[in-house]
């Protein structure tokens, strides 16, 4: 490639939020329903002459989120008539914000492999969402299950350069929204329409974008970015094709984009006021109790937790606790990963605690021993169990691990010969058992791998184990 180019993307992002009804009648909200169409009312179904209710709770919940972005909240917000013709919207429009979104002009920082980067919000706003088509056989089926439940959509302005700027922006809004009560953000319940276009580095200008639409997986997402940012550049550079704005879909199985169709403009859905719902006003008193409601900013520790893979439970008491989570980051720092760490400690070294009737603050492992420990189990030196059984000893008795595992034989008896040794021993001193085998008994493979296991004082590995076992046990 002669020219070098850079990649500029905007995300538009719907998250559907944890309410318990629907945004504009009481149906029950977005995990509500089971069956299709059993959570449904005439309101939602868009029978003539329903009128929408506003849900109280969506506002807050939207405000919220746009507290966490940096956005300003608007006082005086409205829902506007977006009308398009789609089995899956009853009423043939969709209720909206355009003139009016509830938050405008935000902001949030990225932390990315290049340093901090700022990623500006132009809107939040809030929406209901469509039904479902389901397609089957020769016919096609409208699920109005998810019609009219809340939404809010952020959208950013077009400051991404990379696919890692935007998954880390995709997985920062997840965790907050997570720790903020906003949304569960299970898969389908975040869906990305991704604006991308690409221009010559050091260009101003921006080139031609095509919006990807409607994506739900990250894995996805990533490679949809990759691909289409390809196809812009090849475009450019070869004169491959012509670019035009167009809205696009992304086919996993490809892993290529495809055209659907031009890209409508506002005129295109003529837009108008919902007369239906009165402006919302959003006085001093009810920002202030929603501030306050709001929980604490998510700590960055807790959300590089997540990154990291660590449950939600675990990260509770990682940031509960200021020596168990400087134990992980100690941990963490000597190379081990944070979620292997976290299993090691919260389950592990837990369970030892518990046993012995004692609490984390009891705990006297370092970080070096712990270590040595882990990384013994990972590089197959010792197996998992015998990991356990170090760690048994280094939290009861301080004992140094390297040296335990040496004196203990844990790592020795690891080659699959002195395996067979054990097993042939076990199998030449237990002759009922064989017996017993030999006529059905499938029990007794239980009790002779057990002896084994004891044999070999829970060195080795168990598959492996196992495996020789039923050879031999075949061969009898
Ligand atoms: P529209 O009104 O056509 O939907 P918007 O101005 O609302 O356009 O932008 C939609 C999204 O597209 C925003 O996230 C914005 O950042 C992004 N976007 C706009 N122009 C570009 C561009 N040239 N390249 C990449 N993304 C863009
Ligand atoms: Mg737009
Ligand atoms: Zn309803």
């Amino acid at each position: 490639m002669i020219m070098k180019y850079e990649i500029v993307i905007g995300l538009e992002t719907h998250v559907e939020l944890s309410t318990e009804s629907k945004i504009f009648c009481s149906c029950g909200g977005h995990s509500a329903a089971n069956e299709p169409n059993d959570c449904v009312c005439p309101a939602c179904c868009g029978m003539p002459g329903m009128l929408p209710v506003m849900n109280k709770r969506v506002v807050e919940l939207a405000v919220t989120a746009g507290l966490m972005l940096n956005c300003n909240i608007n006082r005086y917000t409205t829902f506007d008539k977006k009308n398009y013709y789609y089995p899956d919207l009853p009423c043939a429009y969709q209720i909206t914000q355009l003139n009016h979104p509830i938050c405008t002009d935000g902001c949030v920082t990225l932390k990315t492999s290049e340093g901090a980067r700022d990623i500006r919000i132009k809107q939040i706003h809030m929406e209901e969402d469509a039904g479902k088509l389901v397609h089957g056989g020769n016919s096609s089926f409208v699920d109005f299950n998810r019609t009219s439940v809340p939404l809010i959509e952020i959208v950013t302005q077009p400051d991404f350069r990379s696919a890692e700027e935007v998954l880390t922006y995709l997985n920062k809004l997840k965790s907050m929204f997570r720790s903020g009560g906003i949304s569960e953000c299970e898969e389908g319940a975040m869906r990305c329409d991704v604006n991308i276009s690409v221009r010559p580095e050091g260009s101003e200008e921006f080139g031609v974008r095509t919006e990807i639409k409607n994506m739900s997986s990250f894995e996805a997402i990533d490679k949809a970015i990759r691909y289409e940012a390809q196809r812009h550049m090849d475009a450019l550079e070869f004169e491959t094709e012509e670019l035009v704005q167009e809205t696009r879909r992304f086919d996993d199985v490809s892993g290529k984009t495809f055209a659907m169709r031009n890209k409508e403009t506002e005129a295109d859905y003529r837009y108008f006021p919902d007369a239906n719902l009165m402006p919302i006003i959003i006085d001093d008193e009810w920002l202030e109790k929603i501030k306050a409601a709001k929980p604490a900013a998510v700590d960055e520790k807790a959300e590089m937790y997540r990154e990291a893979g660590i449950s939600d439970k675990e990260i509770d008491v990682l940031i509960s606790n200021n020596k168990i989570s400087k134990l992980l980051d100690d941990t963490v720092a000597t190379g081990i990963s944070a979620k292997d760490a976290a299993a090691w400690i919260l389950t592990d070294c837990a369970g030892i605690l518990r046993k012995d009737g004692k609490s984390f603050n009891d705990l006297a492992v370092t970080a070096d021993k712990l270590s040595a420990i882990i990384k013994a189990v990972e590089s197959g030196d010792i197996n998992r169990n015998a990991g356990k059984k170090v760690l048994i000893a280094v939290v009861e008795s301080d004992v140094d691990p390297v040296a335990y595992i040496k004196e203990n034989g844990l790592d020795k008896k690891f080659d699959s010969s002195a395996i067979d040794g054990v097993i042939d021993t076990v199998i030449a001193n237990n002759p009922q058992a064989i017996e017993d085998f030999k006529n059905g008994k499938t029990k007794a493979a239980q009790a002779l791998f057990g002896a084994c296991m004891r044999e070999l004082k829970g060195a080795g590995d168990p598959a492996v184990i196992k495996e020789l076992l039923d050879k031999k046990l075949a061969q009898q």
